[in-house]
């Protein structure tokens, strides 16, 4: 019998596992439009205790929900700063601008995930109390907008802390892309909470490695949730009895936390175990929760990925990086199977 197939494209991959599917079967539902869905209240209520926020709010995508926050915190010809390669600049097909009329102001992230404080605080354009004709050239700044974990790196705490406080007192708002706010918070050991406090709204992806097949929660202050729930209708998120996918995003909040280190093990061993092979270049310190990216230093990366893809194991290639992420249905020795055909390879 075949080998099962490995799957090291991205976390988006898991599917539900059968209890997940009984808590989905399960699911007490209602309309979700008139609020009556019993258990995207719970999920919404769980959501914002876990973020220490007041609110929450579940959407169909990580990009909706960060297009939402956008749209919440920008009115139409207002100014985002965001790292060039975030995925709310990058990865969201430019929904913020072309749905958001909203104008984003890139930065590069430095190598750690972080926009540098000094150029964020030169990027926001200059406004004054008074009436000041020369200001009208300029989109007023108005939210700051931070990814953790970045590219699988955690953004430490005292920086999220002066990014903060570095808005605050140039009047911007902060939101957070925490898709993958539950690897931070594994790798860092603190709380959600801990990270969440350093943002006004918080977006996170239940479809990744948390393992639900679809969801992402928005979380944040009820004055600018209600605002959220009214850009959510508009972009044509409002679902009906949606508590079957809330049932899964339950599910994996209170039973798929604890094994996040499980990935990021996996992860550490299989960088491990790569960079100890010639023709391989990994990004060692980048490797901190449930992502690998690396290089070849002779072969082409397109014809390592076809000799794995002829072992059932698929890779990402983007250009010449290679990105393996672990998760739930990565196991370890699926890692020991893919360092091994890795070695096959530059033997
Ligand atoms: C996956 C991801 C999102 C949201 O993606 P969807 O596929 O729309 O759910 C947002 N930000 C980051 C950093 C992501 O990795």
């Amino acid at each position: 019998m075949m080998a099962a197939m490995i799957d090291l494209r991205s976390d988006t991959v898991t599917k539900p596992t059968a209890e997940m599917r009984a808590a989905i079967a399960g699911a007490e539902v209602g309309d979700d439009v008139y609020g009556e869905d019993p258990t995207v209240n719970r999920l919404e209520r769980l959501s914002a205790e876990m973020l220490g926020k007041e609110s929450a709010l579940f959407l169909p995508t990580g990009t909706q929900a960060n297009l939402v926050a956008v749209m919440t915190h920008c009115r139409r010809g207002d100014e985002f700063i965001v790292g060039r390669a975030a995925h709310v600049f990058h990865y969201e097909a430019g929904g913020a601008a072309a749905l958001g009329s909203a104008h984003p102001h890139p930065l590069d992230f430095a190598p750690d995930g972080t926009l540098d404080l000094d150029e964020v605080a030169a990027a926001i354009r200059p406004t004054s109390d008074h009436f000041d004709p020369l200001l009208s050239h300029f989109a007023p700044t108005r939210l700051l907008c931070l990814e953790n974990t970045q590219d699988g790196k955690v953004v430490p705490l005292d920086y999220l802390a002066e990014a903060r406080s570095l808005a605050t007192a140039r009047g911007l708002a902060v939101h957070l892309d925490g898709a993958r706010l539950f690897n931070a918070a594994a790798a860092l050991g603190v709380a959600p909470a801990e990270i969440a406090k350093h943002a006004d709204t918080v977006s996170f992806c239940l479809s990744k490695g948390l393992g639900a097949p679809a969801g992402s929660m928005l979380c944040g202050p009820s004055e600018q949730l209600h605002v959220a729930h009214h850009h959510r209708k508009i972009l044509g998120g409002g679902m009906r009895q949606v508590g079957v996918l809330a049932a899964a995003g339950c599910y994996a909040l209170e039973h798929n936390l604890d094994r996040l280190a499980d990935d990021h093990r996996n992860a550490e061993r299989l960088a491990l175990g790569l960079d100890a092979l010639d023709g391989f270049a990994v990004d060692m310190p980048g490797v901190q929760t449930n992502m690998v990216f690396l290089r070849l230093t002779r072969e082409d990366p397109a014809d390592f990925a076809k000799f794995m893809a002829e072992r059932g194991i698929a890779i990402l290639v983007e250009g010449p990086v290679i990105r393996l992420v672990t998760h739930l249905d990565v196991t370890a020795q699926d890692v020991e199977r893919v360092i091994a055909s890795a070695e096959e390879f530059v033997s």
